[in-house]
């Protein structure tokens, strides 16, 4: 059984109860080309039953290991997701693909929540898509590909392709070509 597996009888009806889960990542799949967890999924959740819905509220947070858009470094960064659902038991009026209601409800077979989906789902939207390692990131030389955070470069001379003696040695090659036509 996994960790994100609640079986609805052994909640007390019309009673929550409330559970401290700690989540292996794997358990939920949250291993992902763009970031890997660091250490587990801390969670606070709270199931209450009323007949055979429940109704089901929880906050979840850990760390995962990114790399920097800027300086390719990889670092850790937290993320927190949250989640709110309403479980009904399935019925022949189910759609066959539980995943096709509507968000915040869904349907469970025979006597088992599983939040793994929910939570997985919670935490990778929390995942930044630009992430940086610090607001100050100075990223990496266009020229030498030099971690500027890490130390500077020579490559500050490239800057003169843009001064007036390369507008003029470009006017210069121009007026060059304009003499061979
Ligand atoms: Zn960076
Ligand atoms: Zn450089």
């Amino acid at each position: 059984m996994k960790t994100l597996e609640f079986i609805v009888r052994e909640i007390s009806d019309n009673q929550s109860a409330r559970y401290e889960v700690s989540v292996p990542p794997a358990e939920i799949d949250l291993e992902l080309e763009e970031a890997h967890p660091v250490g587990e999924i801390q969670g606070q959740l709270q199931l209450s039953r009323r007949v055979e819905d429940v109704y089901v509220k929880g906050s979840f947070s850990t760390s995962v290991e990114v790399e920097c858009r800027c300086c390719v470094e990889p670092f850790a960064t937290s993320i927190s997701g949250d989640i709110e659902v309403q479980f009904y038991p399935a019925d022949v009026t189910t759609p066959s693909d539980p995943w096709q209601a509507d968000t915040g409800e869904r349907y469970y077979l025979g006597d088992t929540i599983d939040l793994s989906e929910e939570v997985r789902q919670s935490l990778i939207l929390e995942i930044p898509s630009w992430p940086l390692c610090s607001e100050t990131c100075k990223g990496l030389c266009p020229q030498c590909g030099q971690n500027l955070n890490v130390a500077g470069c020579d490559c500050h001379i490239s800057e003169e392709s843009s001064s007036p003696f390369a507008a003029l040695a470009d006017l210069l090659d121009r007026s060059d070509g304009a003499l061979k036509n």
